[in-house]
């Protein structure tokens, strides 16, 4: 119920619109996402490096109903490669197809997503296409491998959904085709038509998934904070004699910190997915729903900080007069 409350609010853009001047919203958001600019961005992208954690960032929004915009867009993704390279990063990049014009016109998007890749493919870095509701999956299969991997196989890759019905075809087609896939659960409500109602079917699809893009992908991303398939995945991986440079570990920006560098320690790949941008709202909204619990948690670091900051009244800084 509260799940689909807040998958609700996620989708409602006055209230968006409400909140992004509110403080303590922003604080909220300022867990999940790096900050509304380039460089708040690649700082994080910086700091997670500076722990062995590779990055790749997002800027975030989603369905662009005009040209300009759609082509504004992907200046601002070219503007963050150039960024990228220039400050040497560890870093690629995830765009979602709906920000880049593909419910406008399906010639737009390729000539700016492919313009993406020209650039991608200069500094020798790396695209993802993010997957988003099962509305857009076929769709956005369609334009990764007629229009995107048949020309850049090394520069792009795509997204998996383990909650898809669809998803073990589509992981054996990616195999085929020798085209990198990140594997996910996947963040969308969905239709039962479509997709699993038990979650234990998406955990038990992830893993059939996961073992086959080990063992016969291309350099799988594994995306999960579910330390219960990550352990599997480890387990797998050594039984296998897959060594660690053949697939990564993928987290989110403010999720299991503490699991990402111990990942690291025990000589994981581990890759951090930054979102960053002033469109934090839906995103902020679907990373709550997942785990409602977080509102709390968010909200109990954010009082904590505020009362540790609070300066008492034998502070300097009060004493001063400053504040
Ligand atoms: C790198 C990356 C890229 C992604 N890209 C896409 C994409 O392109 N399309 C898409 O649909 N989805 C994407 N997702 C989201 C994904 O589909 C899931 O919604 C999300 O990762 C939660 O699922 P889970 O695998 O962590 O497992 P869950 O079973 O949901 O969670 C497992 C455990 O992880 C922890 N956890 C999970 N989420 C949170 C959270 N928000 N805050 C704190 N703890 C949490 C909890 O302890 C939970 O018990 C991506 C996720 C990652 C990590």
């Amino acid at each position: 119920m509260l799940r689909n409350s807040l998958l609700y609010l996620s989708r409602q853009q006055r209230i968006f619109d409400f909140i992004r001047g509110n403080g303590f919203a922003r604080r909220m958001a300022s867990r999940f996402v790096a900050g509304e600019t380039i460089q708040s961005a690649c700082d994080a992208a910086a700091e997670l490096n500076s722990h062995g954690i590779s990055a790749t960032l997002d800027l975030l929004g989603e369905s662009v109903t005009n040209e300009a915009e759609a082509r504004e867009t992907g200046r601002q993704y070219l503007e963050l490669l150039d960024a990228i390279h220039a400050r040497g990063l560890d870093c690629n990049v995830s765009v979602k197809l709906t920000a880049l014009g593909q419910d406008i016109r399906d010639d737009l998007c390729v000539e700016v997503v492919s313009a993406i890749l020209q650039r991608a493919e200069q500094y020798d870095s790396f695209v993802r296409l993010d997957m988003e509701s099962s509305e857009y999956t076929q769709r956005t299969i369609d334009t990764f491998e007629r229009d995107l991997y048949s020309r850049y196989p090394k520069r792009v890759g795509i997204v998996l959904q383990s909650a898809l019905r669809r998803t073990l075809d589509d992981v054996e087609r990616a195999i085929g085709l020798g085209a990198r896939v990140r594997l996910c659960k996947g963040a969308y409500k969905e239709p039962d038509a479509v997709a699993f109602p038990d979650k234990s079917d998406v955990d038990a699809t992830y893993v059939q998934a996961m073992q086959r893009l080990m063992t016969r992908g291309h350099y799988p991303g594994l995306a999960t904070h579910d330390e219960a398939i990550i352990d599997q995945a480890k387990r797998f991986a050594r039984e296998q004699g897959i060594t660690p440079d053949r697939f990564e570990f993928q987290m989110l920006y403010g999720v299991r910190r503490d699991l990402q560098e111990a990942l690291v320690q025990d000589g994981w790949r581990v890759r951090v997915y930054i979102p960053f941008g002033t469109q934090w709202y839906p995103y902020l909204m679907r990373r709550l729903a997942e785990r409602p619990a977080n509102i709390a948690f968010m909200t109990g670091s954010i009082v904590r900080e505020a009362m540790h900051r609070a300066p008492r009244p034998s502070d300097p800084a009060r004493r001063n007069g400053a504040h």
